[in-house]
């Protein structure tokens, strides 16, 4: 049987006492993770340190010792706290010493600001003695790798970043991964998303069962809510004989839900099918305030097929602007079947427009009765075909219940469109 080579292990570490102490959340660790693993690296370890000396030494020893490559995050900044360029020289038993370049690239960007730099800055430009200087085009500090030596094997390599990560990710991108790529071999294998919309992740969790034990592909969940992609990480020795049949398979079993393979959101999945069809679509937003609007116009290039969206709130702008018959809005009240069907109906009457996508619910945490408790909501797409119509019970707080709403009335339109709206599948 193939066996794969074990891919080369990564050892991360972030440094600061805002991270430690949960201040900031420790994003850069969770996107070093996604791109090296990406890259077909194996994350192995995940450490976090506060600013302590004593600490962020012993990590950077256990880092390079027990991983090819560590990567470190913060702490090259100028003020007493920012330590690690001096714990790395003592974990080398290395000096510290001044690096000419960087202290003119730090002058050189106070002098564009107009300010005075002081000794701290100075600090910045002081790496340990044999350490590779990364240029910094997104901040002061620069950035530095070192190899060290190790028994019998080729040496690790360290590589230590400044904690922004706005920084982190550029040097990521100049630095960090062409560099990584000249010095690994590595097998990247391949990964196969499925965005599926309307399904519970424990309900795609069994659907997916049969697939776990598929030699060469492993099987993931990524719940984005309500969005769950299903992911296939494949292996880089399956050939695409045996990919294609299985992509179709899992397709197949998890059925209407998958709204696209490998694409953009719902909203471009939605976007880019009315443009193809030659197709338009208005909104008529109550519960929603806007929210499948903003979803909509967020995919660029959606002017070719949006042409308007009302945030219709009061009954009165319901009737004013989608012709929402006062009768119903008495009898049935605004969160109402027949009021989701009349706003969606209205508006693209109003808009000329091939589709009208409403939403209407009681978003809470006020407003709910017993027959209409918060998180009831109608959704409605008025078609050339007819006006279909969801009633959903959501859960959770408003922010939840009006996001879920404006997701679900997005997928019903993507059911249409992919002609999938009719049958009980999923
Ligand atoms: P600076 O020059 O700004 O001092 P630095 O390299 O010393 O940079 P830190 O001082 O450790 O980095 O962190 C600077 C800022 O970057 C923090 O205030 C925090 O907002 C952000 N940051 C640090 N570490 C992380 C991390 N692991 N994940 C996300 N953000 C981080
Ligand atoms: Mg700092």
């Amino acid at each position: 049987m193939f066996q794969p080579p074990r891919p080369p292990t990564v050892f991360l570490l972030s440094q600061g006492d805002e991270v430690i102490t949960g201040q900031t959340v420790d994003t850069n660790a969770a996107t070093l993770s996604e791109w090296l693993t990406e890259l077909g690296f194996l994350v192995t370890r995940r450490v976090t340190v506060g600013d302590v000396m004593h600490d962020i030494v012993a990590a950077i020893a256990e880092g390079l010792n027990s991983a090819d490559v560590l990567i470190c995050t913060g702490g090259l900044g100028p003020t007493a706290d920012d330590l690690t360029a001096e714990a790395l020289g003592t974990v080398l038993g290395v000096p510290l010493v001044l690096h000419e370049p960087s202290l003119e690239h730090i002058q050189a960007i106070f002098t564009l600001i107009g300010r005075r730099m002081s000794d701290a800055n100075r600090k910045q430009a002081m790496l340990p003695q044999g350490a590779t200087p990364l240029q910094n085009n997104f901040g002061t500090a620069p950035g530095f790798s070192v190899e060290s030596p190790r028994q019998g094997q080729a040496p690790a390599v360290g590589y230590f970043l400044p904690g922004v990560p706005r920084e982190m990710k550029g040097m990521w991108a100049e630095h960090l991964k062409p560099d990584l790529i000249r010095r690994f071999s590595l097998s990247p294998g391949r990964l196969i998303t499925f965005r599926c919309m309307g399904a519970p992740e424990s309900q795609l969790e069994e659907i997916m069962r049969p697939f776990q034990g598929i030699d060469g592909v492993t099987v993931g969940f990524r719940a984005m809510s309500p969005e769950v992609q299903v992911k296939l990480r494949v292996r880089p020795d399956v050939t695409d004989e045996r990919l294609i049949p299985l992509i179709a398979q899992v397709q197949a079993a998890i059925g209407k839900a998958v709204f696209g393979v490998d694409t953009g959101a719902l909203e471009d999945v939605i976007v880019a099918a009315l443009i193809e069809r030659g197709e338009t679509l208005a909104t008529a937003e109550s519960c929603t305030g806007g929210r499948l609007s903003a979803a909509i116009t967020s995919v660029a290039g959606a002017s070719a097929a949006f042409m308007e969206g009302a945030c219709v709130y009061a009954n009165e702008a319901k009737m004013r602007t989608c012709d929402v018959d006062a009768g119903a809005l008495a009898q049935y009240g605004a969160v109402s079947e027949i009021v989701a069907r009349q706003l969606a109906e209205g508006i693209r009457e109003r808009a000329g427009t091939t589709y009208g996508l409403s939403t209407t619910g009681v978003a809470g945490p006020g407003g709910g009765t017993p027959e209409k408790p918060v998180g009831t909501v109608h959704v409605a797409l008025a078609t050339p075909q007819g006006t279909f119509h969801r009633q959903l019970r959501l859960g959770g707080d408003r922010d939840r219940i009006t996001r879920y709403a404006a997701a679900s009335a997005l997928d019903l339109l993507r059911r249409h469109l992919q002609g999938v709206l009719h049958g009980d599948n999923l």
